[in-house]
């Protein structure tokens, strides 16, 4: 493949020359231009030919998403991407449906399953919990009930109403609303909650009637009895709702996430009493696969259904045998089947996901297992001319996994397919036929190919900043270690594949958690560590998490552990995820870090501001005032796609500045707000040397290695791993206080080496500074380089969960056990 004078993002009109058929790996820091050469001009090429083939209507849309700054790609083949989700995931799939995996299921159950006697054969839709004919109708499928109970809506039943006994009733004037008319129908509010008639406190919280009734506001009770004698003239009419119908409707309706994360703070939910939580129907239930319903099946990982099943595909299954008896059609359709999914199962079991139970959603997944999945699907597609790109498919694998990982890819090779993967991970890289270095450095100092060739060439160059991680079998440098200062110890853990697990972690040290993927390192740290000492600390969780896991937590708050001592060494919480910053274009790492707010401040401290009258909000693209109607401010609209997730456009009336054409004549030192927004971190660092309180978090977010994002960079445009180099920077840039607690999951995801060595000094300060840091992590060179080793495993799923090693890394090296310790001793030389 020849590619001519790219020019997308930083590409410095470059050429290059690729093997077909070959598996091709891009290297170079973050930011260098790695994706978008890969993605943004060889896969949108593919897909921007493609697209002009099928359908004739989609020349407009090829207008209006852009097609790529390149002259010429000759010998490109179709593509398909294996990306990494950026931005948020919107769909409601499940293991089973990403892999068709469930289709699978549904067929066997449909055709070869067992039916109760006088039960007429199901269709397969009967089967999926999404379509009319199989959702149970009492959960419509959800296979959890929602409900509002007084126990949930009256925590603290000592409470009068007036002293708000209905917490789930609103806080706003509504809420003293709702109790003027309870005093107004006679209720007595200044009794508590527990001594009212149980017939008045069912009538309150679960009514559905809706009264309307004269308030009159700022009367006693007693005041207001008399009122209502007199038939006064009321403040005004006000209308009862009661505490359950507020909540579900509020649930139901509301537009405002946060809102909806308060009603459900006031419901239970458990298990639907009809289907168990299986989200079918009794009839779909009912049919049952050796001796399973299709729920149950669902349930089991991917390992312990390909037991199942195996005696089912060579025909040695005592069901098999039976039902050859009286119906062979049956059977050969159960072994074809059963052949066919465990063939697919194979290749998910090989990249190490045999713990993933295919009802399991694709929501809880990190986007690399997400990634494999999608992955495992493509090798058994039997496609082939076709080139995969790949972005960093290694995230989340432990080295042990990498080979499994490599494997898959040379099968896609070899059935006569070409491989585009973005890498960071030095034994990826040294398995590639072709190495394609970009740089040297990330944004405007990059977008150069420094080499394009098998892997002994790059050797040679000079300027690659890849080069010495690959030749020079460089050692981490072997610092002291820290002792650590306290523990804070966990007791009785029990979360997915934990079973009742007593956990220590050392205070006041850098400590990585280690183990193969599913080993259960995010439900022991992610998950249990950071819920408990939120609990302890008195912490709501983060407030961007989305409605879903509002959800989600609401439901589970039943942590299986707690603290038994250690707390009095920590004093605050600090998550460093990688979800996104935000959902929309709206959000960027200008708003998200609150530096746009000295922006701004600036901006209508010009003259020309103040000659206008135009204050802050005038500059900011989330209020009407300064901002362009069309795409009221975001910048993009969004282009809705027949058959295909929707795309961002560029507006076509700001072309994406996000403001009036008024707001953009204003000028600081020369640029307007969007000209601000569109430089780079670096630029915008140089650009306001003069104003400290903007350029102190441009320096540490330079320092993070995000110099080469734009300020104004969406949301949807950052990976997981830039998102969380941005909260971690946001949280660096405030006062250090020590006895912070850090807890981060995989933070080198999509890192070069070299900015793995920045991002660690960043983590090392914080030690330093008197705070405990905790990492999940796969790369090894950071492993080695921490104070203390949490190793998990020894398997995944069931056959992990347990502790296999814990101590400084010299003492991991020597337990055989461990997965870790051989990758542990060659890095530690
Ligand atoms: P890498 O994959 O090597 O980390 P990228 O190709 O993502 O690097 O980024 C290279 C440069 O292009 C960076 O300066 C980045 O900020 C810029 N860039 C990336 N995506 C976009 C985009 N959608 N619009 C404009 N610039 C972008
Ligand atoms: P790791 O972080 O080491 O990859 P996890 O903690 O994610 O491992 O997973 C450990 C086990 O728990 C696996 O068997 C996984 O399938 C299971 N698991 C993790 N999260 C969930 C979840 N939300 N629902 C059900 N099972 C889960
Ligand atoms: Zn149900
Ligand atoms: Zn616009």
């Amino acid at each position: 493949m020849e590619v001519r004078g790219a020019r997308q993002h930083n590409l410095k009109n470059v050429d290059v020359r690729l093997p077909r058929d070959a598996f091709v790996v891009f290297t170079g820091v973050s930011g260098s231009g790695k994706s978008s050469l890969a993605f943004g001009t060889l896969y949108a090429e593919a897909q921007r030919r493609y697209f002009e083939s099928v359908a004739p209507f989609a020349r407009r849309l090829i207008d209006q998403v852009g097609v790529p700054e390149v002259d010429a790609i000759d010998g490109l083949p179709p593509a398909v991407a294996l990306q990494q989700h950026r931005g948020a995931p919107t769909t409601r799939s499940s293991v089973g449906s990403v892999t068709t995996l469930a289709n699978s299921l549904r067929l066997l159950y449909s055709r070869a399953g067992k039916y109760p006697r006088g039960q007429p054969q199901l269709d397969s839709d009967a089967f999926s919990p999404n379509t009319p004919a199989g959702a149970c109708p009492t959960c419509h499928g959800l296979g959890r009930v929602y409900e509002a109970t007084e126990q949930s809506m009256v925590p603290d039943d000592s409470l009068t109403i007036r002293e708000r006994a209905i917490a789930a009733w609103p806080l706003s004037w509504h809420g003293q609303n709702l109790r003027d008319i309870l005093v107004s129908l006679g209720y007595d509010v200044d009794r508590p909650w527990r001594e009212l008639p149980q017939k008045d406190r069912d009538w309150i919280l679960f009514t559905d009637e809706q009264p309307s009734v004269p308030v009159y506001a700022g009367l006693t009770p007693a005041e207001t009895q008399r009122a209502l004698k007199r038939k006064a003239a009321p403040s005004y009419m006000g209308t009862f709702t009661s505490a359950r119908r507020y909540v579900l409707h509020t649930f139901a309706t509301t537009q405002s996430a946060l809102l909806k994360k308060r009603a459900s703070q006031y419901m239970v939910s458990g298990d639907c009493s009809e289907c168990h939580g299986k989200r079918l129907r009794r009839e779909s239930l009912s049919v049952t696969f050796a001796g399973l319903d299709i729920g149950e099946l669902s349930r089991l990982p991917l390992g312990e259904l390909t037991d199942l099943l195996s005696p089912v595909a060579d025909g040695t299954a005592k069901d098999v045998a039976a039902l050859t008896r009286e119906h062979p059609e049956k059977a050969l359709v159960a072994q074809r089947i059963a052949q066919d999914v465990l063939a697919r199962i194979g290749v998910l079991t090989e990249l190490g996901l045999g713990y993933l139970a295919l009802e399991r959603p694709t929501p809880t997944l990190s986007p690399g297992e997400l990634q494999r999945l999608r992955l495992a699907t493509q090798v058994r597609s039997n496609l082939f001319g076709v080139v995969y790109v790949l972005d960093e498919p290694s995230a989340g694998l432990h080295p042990a996994d990498t080979a499994a990982l490599l494997r898959a890819l040379d099968q896609l090779k070899g059935s006569g397919n070409s491989l585009f993967v973005v890498e960071h991970e030095v034994d990826v890289i040294r398995h590639a036929d072709w190495i394609v270095d970009v740089g040297p450095e990330a944004g405007e100092h990059g977008g150069r190919i420094l080499y394009s060739g098998p892997l002994e060439g790059l050797k040679g160059v000079k300027a690659s900043r890849t080069r010495r991680f690959l030749f020079d079998e460089e050692k981490p440098s072997r610092g002291e270690r820290r002792s650590p200062k306290g523990w804070l110890r966990l007791k009785g853990v029990s979360r997915n594949n934990l079973k009742d697990l007593d956990v220590d972690f050392p205070l006041g040290v850098l400590t990585t958690v280690t183990g193969v993927s599913g080993s259960g390192k995010s439900s022991l740290v992610s998950q249990v560590l950071v819920e408990l000492v939120a609990g302890h600390l008195g912490h709501v969780m983060p407030e961007d998490e989305d409605e879903g896991e509002a959800l989600e937590r609401a439901v589970v708050r039943t942590t299986g552990g707690r603290i038994d001592s250690g707390m009095e060494g920590i004093k605050r919480l600090v998550q460093v995820d990688q979800k996104p910053i935000g959902r929309t274009p709206r959000s960027n790492l200008a708003t998200y870090t609150g530096l746009f707010d000295n922006v701004r401040k600036l901006f209508a401290a010009t003259p020309a501001a103040k000659a206008r009258r135009y204050d802050v909000g005038r500059f900011s693209f989330n209020v009407a005032k300064g901002r362009c109607e069309r795409c009221e401010g975001e910048g993009f609209v969004s282009v809705e796609l027949l058959f295909m997730p929707s795309v961002y456009a560029p507006c076509p009336s700001c072309q994406g500045a996000r403001y009036n054409a008024k707001t953009l004549e204003v000028r600081y030192q020369g640029k307007n707000i969007a000209e601000v927004l569109g430089m780079t971190v670096d630029a915008a660092h140089d650009f306001f040397s003069e104003e400290p309180l903007v350029q102190r978090p441009l320096a540490v977010l330079r320092e993070v290695g995000l110099g080469y994002l734009r300020l104004g960079q969406p949301a949807t445009e950052l990976s997981g791993g830039e998102a969380q180099r941005i909260k971690l920077a946001t949280e660096l840039q405030r006062a250090q206080r020590g006895s912070s607690l850090y807890v981060l999951d995989e933070p080198t995801t999509g890192l070069h080496p070299s900015d793995v060595d920045n991002l660690m000094t960043q983590l090392e300060g914080l030690v330093a500074s008197g705070n405990t840091v905790i990492l999940i992590e796969h790369d090894i060179r950071v492993v080695a380089a921490s104070d203390w080793v949490i190793d998990m495993g020894p398997g995944a799923g069931d056959k992990g969960g347990r502790v296999v090693v814990a101590g400084p890394p010299e003492v991991v090296v020597d337990v055989p056990s461990s997965e870790t310790a051989p990758y542990l001793k060659a890095a530690l030389g």
